[in-house]
């Protein structure tokens, strides 16, 4: 009886705390969550040589590593300073992913191949959004509980392996969900919208930033209802679903960041459902 009391309590317990962890997935893609040793001061841990977000969650530090697509399972090394001089290297293991394939033939190469105008163009954007999304910004608590941003199925799931005419291309950034065009669009979590742009691949766009490098980027928007500077609150409708950009049909592409590396947004969705929920107001 006083067990299943317990049992109870601490369930409820995360849901109560302000702060919330991410779930914890070790692999390429995913989010690792690794215990710090007790500080006084808050850690500073480096990843890679990114800044790391660092939470105190029941009265631990933890750090919150997005871990890139690319890299190999294995052990990596945080380097984390605390009081003293040197940092203390802690050592973490990434497991092994295999995401999905998709290949798809195009018979226009055309198609397929931007001119050398749009190539300039595509690598100004891209050298943009890194240097964005490189940034890391104080914030003590950062919004680590997030909502779906738009009532509909996902079209395309995070991390899928694609192939064009048998070429590799970039694996998917994000999650794709499909909704019918004006459909609303609403923020995440709690945040501050930094850039507000049009880019070749992702259309209309918005980017709104989480804390200590946690960003949220929707892509192909038909409108934006926010400007850059904004604060916005979770559930807030930010603009609505579009096709604008490379895409081939009306469908929000939304990329979670964190420490510069694009991961599962599922790390940080409310629920474990393997669905899209409907969407859900605070
Ligand atoms: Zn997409």
């Amino acid at each position: 009886m006083k067990g299943g009391v317990a049992l109870l309590v601490a369930a409820f317990l995360p849901i109560v705390a302000a702060a919330r962890l991410p779930r914890n997935e070790p692999v390429p893609g995913g989010v690792a969550v690794i215990e710090l040793p007790a500080t006084a001061t808050t850690p500073r841990v480096y990843f890679d040589g990114q800044r790391i977000m660092v939470v105190k969650y029941t009265g631990h530090w933890y750090a919150i590593v997005g871990i890139p697509l690319a890299a190999a399972a294995g052990t990596w090394e945080l380097a984390v300073r605390m009081t003293g001089p040197r940092p203390r290297q802690i050592k973490f293991s990434v497991l092994p992913k295999r995401y999905p394939e998709q290949r798809l033939i195009i018979k226009n190469p055309q198609l397929v191949n931007p001119t050398s105008a749009e190539l300039d163009r595509i690598e100004r954007e891209q050298a943009h959004l890194s240097k964005l999304l490189d940034t890391w910004v104080p914030d003590r608590d950062p919004a680590l509980a997030f909502i779906w941003p738009a009532a509909g199925p996902e079209t395309s799931g995070f991390g899928l392996r694609r192939f064009l005419n048998g070429e590799p291309r970039s694996p998917h950034s994000g999650i794709d969900i499909g909704a019918p065009r004006n459909s609303p669009v609403r923020a995440p979590a709690v945040g501050t919208v930094v850039d507000v742009g049009h880019y070749y691949f992702c259309g209309h766009t918005l980017t709104i930033s989480l804390g200590q490098g946690l960003y949220s980027v929707y892509c192909h928007l038909n409108k934006i209802d926010v400007k850059r500077g904004q604060a916005v609150e979770q559930g807030q409708i930010v603009g609505s679903i579009g096709a604008t950009g490379r895409t081939t049909g009306p469908n929000l592409h939304w990329t979670v960041s964190l420490n510069g590396t694009p991961v599962d947004p599922r790390a940080f969705l409310i629920g474990t459902s393997d669905t899209s929920p409907a969407v859900q107001k605070r």
